[in-house]
């Protein structure tokens, strides 16, 4: 039996991953964190959940001893904390919290040395197909075709473009040899001038409750291909997490990707 924590567990994908815990034969949820201000704190994980009780407060502190793995879907502020402190105390890590910046990444990486990690900005299934069905159109596609990435999801997502679609943009980049920093175009407004041909174009929709969406299109003259992918539950993100969560407690340190948890690499 694998012992999870949950860091967020009052959130909306931190209820997810309980409601997936409660649903799972061979983890169980032993502990469940919040922040020190969070009205949820006593609260049974499982109740907020909706599960029924599952005897889990929701603490605003993590005991070291009580857990082999910590989900983290929570902020980039916090999962530098938590990062932390399960490299202080050689815990299994996965990490889903998007708008991670090159420096935390690079902490993770650091980090990976002594302990393991899986880090993914969407732990869908689908999602991770996508990433390898981007890059081969990208091989066979190659320079002649347009590129532009539109995504979706709801009115309290907090940064933009999405982690998927930016993991999506460098997916193509890399296989095209590209550098995303330099052929990336977040919106476009006023008097843009033609679009030229090696940039990648971001768009981006923040509306009502839509879960995630993802459309990339690759546009030539005559023909257009486009590779969608549609979340309608956050529990395929819930479900990918505990996938990672099975995997990375029987792996040795490291920093790793959905990919590598199922085996596409
Ligand atoms: P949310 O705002 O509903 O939940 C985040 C929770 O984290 C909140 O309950 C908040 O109180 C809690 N939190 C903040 N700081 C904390 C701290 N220091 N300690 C403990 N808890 C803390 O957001 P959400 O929709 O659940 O998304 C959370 C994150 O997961 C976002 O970064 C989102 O983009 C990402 N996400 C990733 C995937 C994926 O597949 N990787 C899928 C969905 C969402």
């Amino acid at each position: 039996m694998i012992r999870v924590a949950v860091a967020g567990a009052a959130g909306r994908m931190g209820r997810n991953l309980v409601t997936a815990c409660s649903e799972a034969d061979d983890l169980e949820l032993t502990q469940a964190l919040e922040r020190a201000d969070s009205a949820a704190l006593g609260s049974d994980a499982g109740l907020l959940a909706g599960v029924g009780e599952r005897g889990v407060e929701i603490a605003d502190a993590l005991d070291p001893d009580a857990f082999d793995v910590l989900i983290d879907f929570t902020h980039p502020s916090a999962t530098v904390r938590h990062l932390e402190f399960c490299h202080r105390h050689g815990k299994r890590l996965v990490v889903g919290t998007t708008g991670c910046d090159a420096g935390l990444e690079g902490r993770m990486r650091a980090a990976g040395e002594d302990i393991a990690i899986v880090y993914a900005a969407n732990m869908s299934v689908g999602v991770n197909l996508c990433l390898q069905l981007l890059a081969t159109a990208a091989a066979v596609l190659g320079d002649s075709v347009d590129i532009e990435i539109v995504e979706a999801h709801h009115r309290h997502k907090v940064d933009a473009p999405s982690g998927t679609a930016l993991a999506m943009g460098r997916t193509i980049a890399e296989t095209l040899g590209r550098d995303l920093g330099q052929c990336a175009v977040y919106g476009r407004e006023g008097q843009t001038g033609a679009r030229a041909r090696e940039t990648i174009g971001f768009a981006t929709i923040r509306a009502g409750d839509i879960v995630g969406e993802h459309s990339v299109i690759f546009a030539d003259e005559g023909e257009r291909i486009e590779i969608v992918h549609k979340a309608s539950s956050r529990m395929t993100f819930a479900r990918g997490a505990l996938r990672a969560c099975r995997w990375i407690a029987a792996q040795k340190p490291g920093l790793y990707a959905m990919r590598d948890v199922l085996g596409m690499r």
